[in-house]
């Protein structure tokens, strides 16, 4: 069995023999875009080339990106540790042509790497085309289609929708039809029940998407219209711990040896088992072994846990950690902090940054962690309270004031929250949490608002108003 190390340097290895450079990840947290708090595709770091605003030095590159997908366009959140493939901190190898090679080199090759080089059997793949789009006048990617044919049976190819087939970077710019590949892990005996092109996109656990394929030929205008890019892109993105999945033969991402490690100390440190219990207790220790690597990965690239903005988002994913491991787990002392260092010592030669900063990651961690701990089991005593008090007024909504309380006095970001509610089939009262944030940011910019220094302050009247960078971060501190 390959393990995720060879795996990985096989991508590599494979996209370097095809004349691609091989460069380093960009780091997870990203600094300098207003549009952007983190990573979320292999693509970021070469936005510029596509927007023609700089030039590639080389014209193919590959490599293999640290990825967080826990806010804005693409947030998994809610489903990590619930299912089995989506987590909060990624590996996304990719390959790239920045005007050079186009749709016949990008689908052959990710056809002979998964089948020749990886072995996938043929007959667990499915790969989609768009079909098109008739309200967006888009043409159905007849071309990729026919690339498609010379590989693969048409009963493998299926047609997809503007949703998962087209790519925008935004409401302008580069965009184009995109192909992905599926991979069918079930049983014989499941495949002979249902055919497997049913539940490609359909949220099925064993047929999974793997790699992405976008083809980069349009430039949408102002006015909605698209123009042929004078110069077309490649730009992929596999998800490595599904790879790794699929060629290890697992039921579940983290049964590979990507996890397993973690996973191991998890139920040393809590003195039980993964994978024989309870469906909770299990959540627990997947949410665990995932959350300590968006944790590490994007405490190491210079973000520590705020209040607010990039910061904010880190603590509400080590918190959500916590309340894991001490609801579900039955642990109740910092434990996240325990897994560093042989997390660091895993991706040593792959991610350096994260060793080298190791001491730091886990101090900061474990003081988060008793910080948070100090007020848990006060605030999960409260949110008892307002469950009951929920019920008891006969309705399914949490009063926002409460839930702004949870957030204010006891530190439960609001997905927390939003978390244990679901769990009790209760929602959160959105608009009136989002009011009483409000005023209290109004409160916090009316006491601070003459001490800033580089933020831009606007006086109207009496009344001081803000304008300036911290409008995303207000964002980001309450989604
Ligand atoms: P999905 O439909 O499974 O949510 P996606 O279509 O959102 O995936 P893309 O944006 O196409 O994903 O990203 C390219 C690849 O990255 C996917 O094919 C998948 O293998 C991987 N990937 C995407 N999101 C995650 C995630 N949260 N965790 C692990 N891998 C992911
Ligand atoms: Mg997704
Ligand atoms: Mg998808
Ligand atoms: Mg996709």
């Amino acid at each position: 069995m390959l393990t995720a190390t060879e795996i990985r340097r096989q991508f590599l290895d494979f996209f370097r023999s095809k004349g691609h450079d091989i460069v380093p990840s960009a780091p997870i947290v990203v600094k300098n875009d207003p549009t952007l708090l983190f990573t979320n595709a292999g693509m970021n770091q070469f936005k510029d080339y596509f927007l023609g605003n700089r030039e590639p030095e080389h014209t193919r590159i590959a490599d293999t990106q640290k990825c967080l997908r826990v806010s804005g366009k693409h947030n998994d959140l809610e489903e990590v540790g619930v299912d089995t493939y989506h987590h909060t901190m990624f590996e996304m190898l990719g390959n790239w042509s920045f005007g050079d090679y186009f749709k016949a080199e990008a689908i052959a090759w990710s056809w002979e790497l998964l089948t020749e080089v990886y072995g996938i059997p043929k007959d667990k793949l499915y790969v989609t085309v768009f079909g098109g789009d008739s309200a967006e006048d888009l043409p159905m990617d007849q071309e990729a289609y026919d690339l498609w044919k010379r590989h693969v049976s048409e009963d493998r190819i299926l047609l997809g929708s503007k949703k998962d087939n087209f790519w925008e970077m935004g409401d302008t710019g580069p965009c184009g039809p995109c192909s992905e590949i599926h991979v069918d892990c079930r049983t014989d005996e499941e495949k002979a029940q249902q055919p497997g092109r049913d539940l490609v996109n359909a949220d099925h656990p064993q047929v999974i998407e793997i790699w992405n394929n976008v083809f980069m030929q349009f430039n949408r205008q102002k006015d909605g219209t698209l123009v042929p890019l004078p110069a077309k892109h490649v730009d992929t993105g596999m998800g490595f711990e599904r790879l790794v999945r699929v060629l290890q033969n697992k039921q579940s991402n983290y049964d590979t040896d990507v996890f397993t490690g973690t996973i191991g100390i998890i139920e040393k440190i809590v003195g039980k088992p993964y994978g024989y219990s309870d469906r909770k207790q299990d959540i627990a220790f997947r949410v665990l072994a995932d959350h300590i690597r968006a944790i590490g990965f994007t405490i190491a690239d210079g973000q520590l846990p705020s209040n607010t903005g990039a910061g904010y988002v880190i603590r509400r994913i080590l918190r959500r950690a916590v309340r894991y491991y001490y609801s579900y787990l039955g642990y109740k002392q910092p434990l996240l902090f325990q897994l560093m260092p042989a997390l660091a010592k895993q991706f040593e030669d792959v991610f350096p940054e994260l060793h080298k900063q190791a001491d730091l990651v886990s101090r900061v961690v474990k003081e988060e962690e008793e910080a948070f701990l100090r007020t848990l089991d006060k605030g999960l005593r409260k949110i008892d309270d307002i469950i009951a008090d929920t019920r008891s007024r006969d309705t399914i909504t949490i009063d926002g004031k409460a839930a702004f309380e949870l957030y204010d006095t006891y530190g439960f970001p609001i997905d927390l929250t939003r978390l244990i509610g679901s769990e009790q089939g209760l929602q959160v009262d959105e608009d009136a949490f989002a009011a009483e944030m409000q005023q209290q940011k109004a409160r916090s910019r009316a006491a601070t608002a003459l001490d800033t220094q580089d933020w831009v302050v606007l006086r109207e009247g009496n009344a001081s108003v803000f304008v300036g960078y911290d409008h995303h971060e207000a964002d980001a501190s309450i989604m």
